[in-house]
């Protein structure tokens, strides 16, 4: 589109300038550009949202508003102009502009020294830069409509390869418990390998779903105990964390954040799963969680005495499928952390790890604070 012609948005109260600009771009050989025109700031913000230019030419003062307060009423949901601008400034005025580049302004011209090949240029690269932005918002958001249907995809097949693993999966239980008579030793073991094979192929469909369902749910906002989340969890399980006869201590003032309950659940069911997974053999597993203020954020604590993490690992274990370990020595599917990521990028907060391997891990988990 703007290879054929350009739409510029030219906002200043003087005509006498408008039609200056304007016979100096009827001289531009290489775009026909349309133009379209606003003498006040609020009027002219109206009319850029509308229009969508390719280049806005801004005279610094308006009668109503000038430059800058301009400039943010043009900034988007995303924080950032989504405009190329050109700020006309009178001889002087240069500081007023250097400081309209900062805000957001692409360029800035000083409106006597003006010549048409100075402002050809300005405009050239305007639109280049705004054409350029386009595309490459266009390729983001191919790529976002890309991802939500691979993850679609990801989900209807998980789902829809249940139903026939449950059969398998029953009636090689069924082989195992009940003809094991009928079968040698090497048909057991193939019969035990199949159903060990379902029980891990179970888990990982179990563990992509709830992958793919946090793309799929609407999150909830609301204020979340922390403390009283991480009870009932650790309460859920009991059973797991008696059998590893780990102790958890859990600092008595976690803080309220405000987030998702079920995402900051599958956050930190996943992270104290882990804990009790990746202990040391010998020794006691012990987990704390304890929590610090920054800003208004949570940061939560979850410090374990488990077997650790190399620093060159800290990165990619929360990329889905990486695992560090195999099967055999420590179980499961490398979906956990993914989920954790997943769940915290969406809430607004952060999760990292820092960790000395054969001492323990701790994993931090940044959280949006409710602050009434
Ligand atoms: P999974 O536990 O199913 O393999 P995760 O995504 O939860 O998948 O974890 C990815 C990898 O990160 C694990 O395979 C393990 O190597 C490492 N890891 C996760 N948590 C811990 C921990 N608390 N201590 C040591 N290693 C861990």
């Amino acid at each position: 589109m703007a290879e054929k012609n350009p739409t510029i948005c030219i906002i200043d109260d003087n005509p006498v300038d408008r039609e200056v600009f304007r016979r100096y771009l009827l001289q531009d050989t290489r775009y026909h550009y349309q133009f379209y025109e606003e003498e006040t700031g609020e009027e002219g913000i109206a009319l850029c949202r509308r229009v969508q230019p390719d280049c806005i030419l801004l005279d610094y003062t308006l009668p109503d508003i000038n430059g800058l307060e301009f400039l943010a009423g043009l900034v988007d949901s995303s924080g950032s102009i989504p405009f190329a601008v050109i700020m006309l400034a009178g001889m002087g005025d240069e500081s007023i502009a250097l400081q309209a580049m900062k805000s957001g302004a692409q360029d800035y011209l000083v409106k006597n020294e003006m010549t048409p090949g100075n402002l050809f240029r300005a405009i050239h690269n305007a639109i280049e830069r705004s054409t350029m932005r386009r595309t490459l918002e266009k390729h983001q958001q191919d790529l976002e409509q890309k991802n939500q249907e691979i993850q679609a995809f990801a989900y209807a097949l998980a789902h829809d390869l249940r139903a026939p693993l449950r059969a398998i999966t029953g009636f090689s239980q069924i082989v195992a418990q009940d003809y094991k008579d009928a079968l040698d030793a090497d048909g057991r073991h193939y019969v035990d390998n199949i159903v060990d094979a379902c029980t891990q192929m179970d888990r990982l469909i179990d563990d992509l779903l709830s992958y793919t369902r946090i793309e799929h749910r609407a999150i909830h906002y609301k204020p979340v105990a922390l403390g009283y989340l991480v009870q009932q969890i650790i309460e859920n399980m009991a059973e797991r964390i008696n059998q590893a006869q780990a102790l958890i201590t859990v600092a008595e003032d976690l803080p309220m954040v405000y987030g998702d309950t079920t995402l900051i659940n599958q956050i930190f069911v996943n992270l104290i799963d882990n804990a009790l997974v990746y202990r040391k053999p010998d020794d006691q597993t012990r987990l704390s969680l304890s929590w610090y203020q920054d800003g208004d954020f949570a940061v939560v604590r979850l410090a374990d005495n488990g077997i650790g993490i190399a620093p060159k690992h800290y990165e990619r274990i929360f990329n889905l499928f990486q695992r560090l370990h195999g099967d055999e020595l420590y179980p499961g599917t490398g979906i956990g952390l993914a989920i954790v990521k997943k769940a915290t990028d969406l809430l607004g907060g952060h999760v990292w790890v820092e960790s000395t391997p054969g001492e323990g891990s701790t994993f931090f988990v940044k959280l949006p604070m409710n602050i009434s």
